[in-house]
C-alpha cells in the first residue's frame, strides 16, 4: 500500500507512478534513465525548460541569503521588485499585487477581494459569482465552486459546494442573448464574473475569441459586476501574448479586468507562487481609518523570497529570450501535424491556440495504455477527460515538438479491442 496519497487518482487500482530523478531542458529523466520530453511543461508551468541556469542561480543565491521570512509586518527586496515588475507588465492600473502560495489560493483571494469590495460599497448582497461551462479555477472549495458543475469534481462533493451561476461563454447570437439576460437578472447578487480568457484549461481545453472576452468585460462594466481574469494557465505567453488579455484589447484601449490571477509559469515553474493583482478602485475600497476594513488574508508562505527570486529571474529571461516567437513556432507545428487526425474514427475535434494543441476523442484508452504509448515515443503526456493535449515548455525545439505530435497521434489512433 502506498504511503503517498496521489492526486486525481484511484489509489486502489492505479498503476505505480513514473519515478523521476532529474530534469534538464525539456526532458524529465526516469529512475531507469529514460529521458522523456515533457509535453505538458509540468502542468503549464516550466516555460523556460527545466534547470534554466539563470533561474537555478537566482534560487541558489536567494537560498543562501534569505530563504524565508514571514510577510506580516515585514517586506523584502525580491517581493517589492516582483510586485513593481508585474504592475509594470500588466495593463492599466492593475497595480496592487497580493502574493499567495498556489493558484487556487490566488483565486480564493480574488473571490474574497470581490466580495469585500462590494461590502465596502454598501452592497453586501453581491456575493455570488458567475463562471463558465468548461471552467477550471482550482481545487479549494471556493475555487471549486467556480468550476464547470457537470464536468468537474462537483458531483463528488454535493451540497458542500457554494452555489454559483454558470453560463456558456457567450459567443453566438443565442448564447450572447442568454448571457446578457442572466447578467441583467442576477447582477444584484453578483460580486464578479470569473473567466479564463481565450483558453479554458483543465475544464475541457476549450478556446473562445478575443471578442467574447471583450463582450463579457463590457457587460460586467454595464452592470457594476467585477471581472476576474484567471490567467494562471494562460499567463506568460501560453497564448502567444504576454497575457491573454493583451490579445483582447488594442494598444490604445487595452482590456483591463478588475482583478487578475497569475500562477503556474510565474516562477518559470521552479517553485510554487501565485499572485492576485487588483486595480486601484478595488484596492482603494479597502482603505479607511478602520482596521476592520483591511483585507483579511495572509498565507504563511506568501511572497516567499526564493519564489520571488525565481519569478524575478523568470521575468529576466522573458526580457532576453523571444517566448512569443516560441509560442508561434509551437502553434505552427501543431497546426501542421495534428489536423491529420480529424478524419480518424473516434476523433471528435482537433484544435490549437497559442502553444496549446488538443485532440479531442470520443473515448480515451485506459491511462496505463496511454502512458505506455507516449513513453514508447520518449514523451510524457497525461491526457484527461476526452482530451489528448500538449502544453510544452516554450523552449521546445522543432524535432522534439514533432516527437510530441507523434505521441499524441499514436494515442489518438490507438483502438483497443473494447473501444
Ligand atoms: C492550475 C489552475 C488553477 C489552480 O492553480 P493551483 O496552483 O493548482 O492551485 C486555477 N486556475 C487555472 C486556470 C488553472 O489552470
Amino acid at each position: 500500500m502506498s504511503t503517498v496519497w496521489r492526486p486525481y487518482c484511484q489509489m486502489q487500482t492505479a498503476p505505480l507512478p513514473t519515478s523521476i530523478v532529474a530534469a534538464e531542458g525539456v526532458e524529465i529523466v526516469t529512475d531507469h534513465g529514460q529521458r522523456l520530453i515533457d509535453g505538458l511543461a509540468s502542468w503549464w508551468s516550466v516555460c523556460h525548460g527545466y534547470q534554466h541556469p539563470h533561474l537555478v542561480e537566482a534560487i541558489r543565491r536567494q537560498a543562501g541569503q534569505l530563504s524565508h521570512v514571514m510577510f506580516g509586518g515585514i517586506t523584502h527586496e525580491p517581493a517589492e521588485t516582483l510586485a513593481e515588475r508585474l504592475a509594470e507588465l500588466l495593463p492599466g492600473d492593475l497595480n496592487h499585487v497580493f502574493f499567495s502560495d498556489s493558484g487556487s489560493v490566488a483565486v480564493e483571494v480574488a473571490m474574497k477581494m470581490a466580495i469585500g469590495f462590494h461590502r465596502r460599497q454598501g452592497q453586501p448582497e453581491r456575493r455570488r459569482f458567475l463562471a463558465f461551462h468548461h471552467a477550471y479555477h482550482g481545487d479549494t472549495t471556493g475555487a471549486m465552486s467556480l468550476c464547470d458543475p457537470d464536468r468537474s469534481m462537483h458531483a463528488s462533493y454535493g451540497d458542500a459546494i457554494l452555489p454559483q451561476l454558470h453560463s456558456p461563454v457567450p459567443s453566438d447570437t443565442a448564447s450572447i442573448e442568454r448571457f446578457d439576460r442572466l447578467l441583467e437578472q442576477q447582477a444584484g447578487q453578483l460580486a464578479a464574473v470569473v473567466l479564463e480568457p481565450l483558453i479554458q484549461g483543465a475544464g475541457g481545453m476549450r478556446f473562445h475569441a478575443p471578442e467574447d472576452v471583450a463582450r463579457i468585460k463590457s457587460a460586467c462594466e454595464q452592470h457594476g459586476v467585477l471581472l476576474i481574469a484567471d490567467e494562471i494557465a494562460t499567463g506568460f505567453y501560453r497564448t502567444g501574448k504576454r497575457f491573454a488579455i493583451d490579445g483582447c484589447g488594442t494598444p490604445e484601449e487595452p482590456l483591463v479586468p478588475d482583478i487578475i490571477c497569475l500562477g503556474k509559469a510565474l516562477t518559470g515553474g521552479m517553485t510554487t507562487q501565485a499572485a492576485t493583482v487588483a486595480r486601484s478602485h478595488v484596492f482603494e475600497a479597502f482603505l479607511s481609518e478602520k482596521a476592520s476594513d483591511a483585507f483579511m488574508h495572509g498565507p504563511t508562505f506568501m511572497a516567499n523570497p526564493i519564489a520571488c527570486a525565481a519569478a524575478n529571474a523568470s521575468l529576466d529571461v522573458f526580457d532576453q529570450e523571444e517566448r512569443s516567437e516560441d509560442a508561434k513556432r509551437i502553434h505552427d507545428a501543431f497546426v501542421s501535424r495534428l489536423p491529420e487526425a480529424r478524419s480518424w474514427p473516434g476523433v471528435v475535434d482537433v484544435r490549437t491556440r497559442g502553444a496549446v494543441g488538443v485532440i479531442e476523442v470520443r473515448q480515451l484508452p485506459d491511462s496505463e495504455t496511454m502512458r505506455k504509448l507516449a513513453m514508447q515515443h520518449d514523451v510524457w503526456l497525461r491526457p484527461f477527460g476526452n482530451c489528448i493535449y500538449s502544453t510544452p515548455p516554450l523552449v521546445i525545439e522543432d524535432p522534439q515538438l514533432h516527437q510530441v505530435c507523434d505521441a499524441m497521434l499514436a494515442i489518438a489512433k490507438y483502438r483497443s479491442p473494447k473501444m
